[in-house]
């Protein structure tokens, strides 16, 4: 037994055969020729065929996961008869006098390589489709079907990579999961693995040796396990039928409201920390963004990020998101969550030392980076700000001096801003005892039970060796939440939880007896808990 880590592309439990699925190459010598025009006339007949191929996978793709996903098969009929690739490879065969194989695989290398190298994700993704389209004509021309055969009994396909066109192309009954080592959690493949509902992981350090043995892929710990022992399989088959029992029912509250049965209605949002997670974001039908961690853009960088890199980051998930509420945490560094460029101290105590807001208060430089980058991207949609790791009044004076001042000189500047909310999350003690005070000067309250449990009950969270002493149901911390509930009330701003106990769909009823206005949970936990509210009183 075998068992491999992978990036989660979307979750679920297939059990199966493996299928290794190797590309049958198209092997390219450069010949010379004495009829360019013929050559040219080789290469034209091959792109029509090529464009009809990519009209009926587009046709097949509208059928099976609908007209958005489908249209990536119109970009590539597109990207086929772009003029700078047509010209390429009509120079070519023109100028050296050679087979229109060479000059087409030269060209996909060349555009492959140029998109490649292209700083924008979007057009960075597209290095794929080219050669996908590359290698569309190339097959064609030398006469291959391109692939290697798949048998009549479902498989886990494990490759390399796959391109969107051999993804559609399978047969969708013989496929149980994708396993691949090349490939993002945001590429186009797994796109379609997300839609057509397949478990998929990426990144998987594979091998050509596991073909037909059995396999594992386990979408939800993004683990990939080959050749399973006895007792595993037993456990994965019992979890199988639970997961494929749940999907089956959550489906169908898609575009359902968040309503309780006597008509109480929550906003439920999603957990995100990455703009990649937007794609289950919409996926799960959240209805905005609760949570916004925007360390990402700190702990992926080599040097502090810059204001317009973050605004580029904030204003495509506002965008994406439209009229729907996106809530962005200024940065929460520290802790956990260390950056080298910050040069922080060592500390004995890290959880309770220099961290989130601290930071920001006392190098105000970085904070106010953030917040003209975030009330830039205010004016591309409905963006929210709140703030970690309050303790006291006065440290939220400070934050709104500082915010105000960031607004002016940006209004100075004409620059536009939208109408941001401005709120705080309740993750410390002290802010639940202040929480009377501080409701009278923020819009919200989020409460972010994850540290709120940890401070409380004096239990770090990162220590595995404490879970015994750990109750996420402590009536202290209940008690902190429905306090907090309360205060935002009475000063008439509603109150969330954003901490991993908002999934917790045993407490639903009870959050929502306590007068919570909004869970914000991560995407796959929306359609259960909005069950969980449906069926609360
Ligand atoms: C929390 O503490 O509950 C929270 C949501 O923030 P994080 O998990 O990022 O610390
Ligand atoms: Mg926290």
């Amino acid at each position: 037994m075998e068992t491999k880590a992978g990036k989660k592309v979307f979750n679920g439990v297939a059990i199966g055969k493996i299928h290794f699925y190797k590309k049958t190459e198209n092997v390219i010598v450069r010949t010379k020729i004495e009829d360019a025009e013929a050559e040219l006339a080789r290469y034209m007949e091959a792109k029509e065929k090529a464009e009809q191929q990519l009209g009926a996978l587009y046709d097949k793709a509208v059928a099976e996961v609908g007209e958005a996903n489908a249209e990536i098969f119109n970009v590539q009929a597109m990207m086929l008869d772009d003029d700078d690739y047509k010209d390429s490879i009509e120079n070519i065969i023109r100028a050296q006098h050679v087979n229109a194989e060479y000059a087409i695989a030269t060209t996909g290398d060349n555009f492959a390589e140029m998109f490649a190298g292209m700083d924008d994700e979007y057009f960075k993704a597209r290095a794929v489709d080219i050669k996908d389209i590359t290698n569309r004509i190339l097959t064609i021309l030398c006469g291959n079907d391109g692939s290697s055969e798949i048998g009549d009994e479902p498989v886990i396909i494990v490759a390399d990579d796959l391109a969107p066109s051999e993804t559609v192309q399978m047969d969708k009954s013989k496929l149980l999961a994708f396993v691949t080592r090349l490939g993002s959690a945001n590429s186009h493949t797994a796109i379609l693995a997300r839609t057509m509902g397949i478990p998929a992981l990426v990144g998987v350090q594979i091998s050509e040796e596991w073909d037909g043995k059995n396999g594992i892929v386990d979408g939800y710990e993004g683990k990939f396990i080959v050749d399973p022992e006895m007792p595993v399989l037993e456990e994965y088959f019992k979890k199988k039928l639970q997961d494929e029992e749940q999907k089956k029912l959550l489906q169908m509250l898609k575009g359902k409201e968040n309503v309780t049965k006597s008509g109480k209605k929550i906003n439920l949002y999603a957990n995100i920390g990455n703009p990649s997670d937007l794609v289950s974001v919409l996926d799960n039908d959240a209805g905005g963004i609760g949570l916004f961690r925007s360390e990402f853009l700190y702990l992926e960088a080599d040097n502090y990020p810059t204001e317009e890199e973050q605004f580029q980051a904030y204003k495509k998930v506002v965008e994406t998101m439209g009229s729907k509420k996106v809530i962005i945490r200024t940065l929460d560094i520290g802790a956990d969550k260390q950056v080298d460029y910050f040069d922080l101290d060592k500390e004995d105590n890290p959880a309770l030392g220099y961290r989130a807001i601290r930071i920001c208060l006392t190098r105000p430089e970085i904070f106010k980076t953030q917040l003209r980058a975030l009330f830039r991207a205010s004016a591309f949609g409905n963006l929210a700000i709140m703030y970690p790791m309050i303790i006291s009044v006065d440290e939220v004076l400070k934050i709104k001096e500082i915010s105000a001042k960031v607004k002016n000189e940006l209004l100075a500047e004409g620059i536009q801003i939208g109408d941001v909310e401005e709120g705080i999350m309740i993750e410390t003690p002290a802010a639940v005892f202040e929480s009377e005070n501080l409701a009278k000067e923020v819009d919200f309250f989020s409460i972010g039970t994850n540290d709120l449990t940890q401070y409380t009950l004096a239990i770090d969270r990162q220590n595995a060796k404490l879970d015994p002493f750990y109750d996420a149901h402590h009536p202290a911390v209940l008690k902190e939440i429905q306090m907090v509930i309360d205060n935002a009330h009475k000063a008439g701003i509603w109150a969330g939880i954003c901490g991993e106990l908002g999934a917790d769909t045993f407490l639903t009823n009870i959050f929502i007896k306590m007068g919570i206005d909004e869970l914000s949970v991560s995407p796959g936990c929306i359609l259960p808990v909005r069950k969980a509210i449906r069926d609360a009183e």
